[in-house]
């Protein structure tokens, strides 16, 4: 008979502004996605396709603490409207792409930027840089049926009530049914996917103790402290 030698792991589970509960099975990340913020890191912001990369979907935590990483000096936050797939998307055009999206919520990428830019520098991968433990605080989400698909509105991050991100997500090079329609000619999207939009201008190191709050009008707010 066979039996499991441990017990699965239990899903990452987010709560759905409504009721029920929003069973996480994969996390995709765009990077490079605001022209400001590919210069701030100085890089060319001329459309090329979207960078994809993906964090495990146990660093997605909705929990108010994060606890600081390991082998990092330089923890940087970054602000993203977070999109919930709700449906299987293989191939879809940009036209149907929304059709896949469940809802929306806001999070943050956060990034051991030493490490990733030490793999960036040797040509390595990004994983550690990016897909470590807790690495994807995220908030509520609110389903399309609530708040609709958010195009425009202010995409906001502060430190300790200093605000250190401002930009709107209007200004996303790769609209969300673009990184849709894109990823989905990669990887069969379905339901329990993420999707990190990207950033804008003015990423930062944290340190212990920071709260942050990031903020996208119209979708939600989330707000965490670095412990
Ligand atoms: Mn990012």
């Amino acid at each position: 008979m066979a039996f499991f030698v441990f017990p699965p792991a239990a899903p990452t589970v987010l709560a759905v502004s409504g009721g029920g509960l929003f069973p996480v099975r994969r996390v995709f990340c765009v990077g490079r996605n605001y022209a400001d913020h590919v210069r701030e890191m100085g890089n060319d912001p001329t459309r090329e396709p979207p960078v994809f990369f993906t964090k495990p979907a146990d660093a997605i935590t909705t929990q108010p603490t994060v606890p600081f990483p390991s082998q990092t000096k330089n923890l940087h936050y970054e602000g993203e409207l977070v999109v919930a797939i709700g449906k299987e998307a293989v191939d879809v055009s940009v036209d149907k792409a929304l059709d896949a999206v469940f809802g929306y919520t806001v999070g943050c990428d956060l990034t051991r930027r030493d490490l990733q830019a030490a793999a960036k520098k040797a040509g390595q991968p990004w994983d550690m840089g990016k897909a470590f433990d807790f690495s994807g605080p995220v908030g509520v989400i609110h389903p399309v049926d609530e708040i609709d698909h958010p195009t425009q509105g202010t995409i906001s991050l502060s430190v300790n009530g200093a605000e250190r991100q401002k930009g709107d997500i209007a200004e996303m090079i790769w609209s969300v049914p673009e990184i849709i329609a894109c990823l989905s000619t990669l990887v069969r999207l379905a339901p329990g996917d993420l999707i990190f939009t990207g950033t804008p201008a003015g990423v930062g190191q944290l340190f212990r103790d920071d709260r942050v709050e990031i903020h996208v009008a119209g979708v939600t707010s989330h707000v965490f402290t670095v412990i």
